[in-house]
């Protein structure tokens, strides 16, 4: 082992990296170690010839450090991180609202944090509770009938989703060929539509943004299982028609499935389940204030309308004769198993939580503020930056580009420059329908002064966009690392450290680009 090496050289690499923020390997030094052990009072053993020859005894090279260097790294480290718990995170479609803490307070009661899936049903009646009225209030705040919590994100939820009505209609022969996806659908609807093995026809938006219905009716036929509609929309707008093409699909037998990952704009207010929806997904981690980003567990549950509760992953929570609640695998016709066990059971208690401290009316105030909040930046920002869609926005309001690009600055510059004012960057470049889109969605937690400093900030950047290009276009300036080479990110991603003696492969891979 090539020892010094280790010892505080900043890799050419990395310039960023100074002597105190270095990286743990490269703070290593020989023999260091973060704890003292007794000397060993009883014979040593063979690791090998007690648990077999796959045992590894060769540790490769790992960095050795005390502990005070190991706690200052990591905790250095979480300070570099952007957080919904140290400001506003707009980024449109993700709805990144604030997770109570009492959802965590609940998560971490002992019965349900120690909970093991291994344990019978007889010993799990407090989990299956849970679960139980999780789906009740699920299923009436949707206005369906029949729900699972197995899928494990919004995009596994549309998987499951669509495998039920695949079954559905194989159920009456004929599984059908496509599946109609509007432009304004959220990217993961056709590629879920593409994976269960259906072709995708694209349908246009109309001036407004919203589904053409003459060309939907021209497009649905025979061959339809099914369309995938994103409500609201990705640009915020509620499909004013949704009963109308509910009605187009039925009368050809092709069934609705909303994508409700957007139900933050719904809830409390209007039922998918009311207005034609056979099927859909809810994101537990976007609507219900379970924490996402940084790659938590997701929570996709899927629910429907009776003629798709046979074809449920199974198994699912049941009510036994003597009260009790169980798990029913006799489901001839369901899709099966999407998910190990239950599904991710601490986002089915964090949602719980969420929804029994809002209650109804909390709820419907939640879904009102959230969309107050998105009309406040809508109609402050509408002078600074072009709107392409007229509609009245939902909780979410899709600006573009088009006046600062004449001089040369993109969403990208912009968003990357709101990062020096202290927020995290909103969604840049989605939807695809607007070209240069600039998504943003404040979601209910934030004051009017959280806006209005969020405002003040894109006010502040439109100018520079106008008077000083140069410093929108060369941001962030005031992060530990400057604007990355997004090309070489995306094809030559270093994901981890490499040892001393791959230096030069990384070097000289970093120079190609
Ligand atoms: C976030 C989102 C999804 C995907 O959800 P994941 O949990 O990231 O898989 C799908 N559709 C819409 C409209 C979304 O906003």
């Amino acid at each position: 082992m090539a020892e010094e090496k280790f010892v505080g050289t900043p890799r050419k690499v990395r310039t960023h990296v100074n002597q105190n923020e270095g990286l743990v390997f490269e703070k290593s030094s020989p023999g260091k170690k973060a704890y003292r052990m007794a000397e060993l009072d009883v014979p040593a053993v063979d690791a090998k010839k007690l648990l077999g020859p796959s045992v590894r005894t060769d540790l490769g090279v790992m960095p050795e450090l005390s502990e005070i260097e190991i706690i200052r790294h990591f905790t250095r480290l979480s300070t570099w991180n952007y957080a919904i718990d140290l400001g506003m995170y707009p980024l449109g479609s993700c709805t990144m609202k604030y997770n109570g803490r009492v959802n965590e307070a609940v998560a971490r009661l002992e019965g349900i944090a120690e909970a093991h899936p291994y344990q019978p049903t007889s010993l799990s009646q407090g989990c299956l509770q849970i679960m139980k009225t999780l789906e009740e209030s699920l299923i009436e705040i949707c206005g369906m009938d029949a729900i699972t919590l197995q899928p494990a994100a919004g995009a596994h939820g549309e998987f499951t989703g669509i495998l039920m009505v695949r079954a559905y209609h194989e159920s009456k022969g004929n599984a059908r060929k496509k599946i109609i996806v509007p432009d304004s659908a959220h990217g993961t609807n056709p590629a879920t539509a593409a994976v269960v093995g259906y072709q995708v026809a694209n349908l246009k938006s109309n001036a407004l943004g919203m589904v053409d219905l003459e060309e939907l009716e021209r497009m649905v036929d025979e061959d339809t299982a099914a369309l995938m509609l994103t409500n609201p929309s990705t640009i915020g707008v509620f499909e004013s028609d949704i009963h109308k093409i509910a009605d187009i699909l039925h009368a050809k037998g092709a069934l609705l499935y909303m994508d409700g990952a957007n139900m933050n704009a719904l809830v409390g207010k209007t039922r998918p389940g009311d207005f034609g929806v056979d099927v859909m997904h809810l994101n537990l981690h976007k609507t219900f204030s379970t924490p996402h980003g940084g790659g938590g567990p997701g929570s996709g549950p899927v629910a429907c309308k009776k003629i798709l509760e046979p074809f449920l992953p199974k198994p699912v929570v049941v009510t036994n004769t003597d009260g009790s609640l169980g798990l029913s695998f006799d489901r001839p016709q369901s899709v099966g198993r999407v998910r190990m066990f239950y599904g991710n059971f601490g986002m089915f208690v964090r949602a719980l939580a969420y929804i029994m401290a809002n209650g109804p009316d909390g709820l419907r105030q939640t879904t009102e503020d959230a969309v107050l909040n998105a009309n406040y930046i809508r109609a402050k920002l509408s002078d600074t930056f072009e709107l392409p869609f007229k509609s009245p926005s939902l909780h979410e309001v899709v600006f573009s580009d088009k006046l600062q690009a004449k001089n040369g600055v993109k969403t990208g510059d912009m968003g990357k420059r709101l990062i020096d004012y202290g927020f995290h960057a909103y969604t840049v470049s989605f939807p695809m329908v607007v070209s240069g889109a600039m998504m943003i969605e404040p979601t209910e937690s934030e004051s009017r002064e959280e806006l209005d400093l969020l405002i003040d900030a894109l006010k502040q950047i439109a100018r520079e966009a106008a008077e000083n290009p140069e410093v929108v276009k060369t941001a962030p300036h005031t992060t530990r690392v400057g604007r990355m080479d997004e090309t070489a990110a995306a094809r030559k991603p270093v994901l981890r450290w490499k040892g001393p003696a791959e230096d030069v492969v990384l070097d000289s891979a970093a120079k190609e680009w």
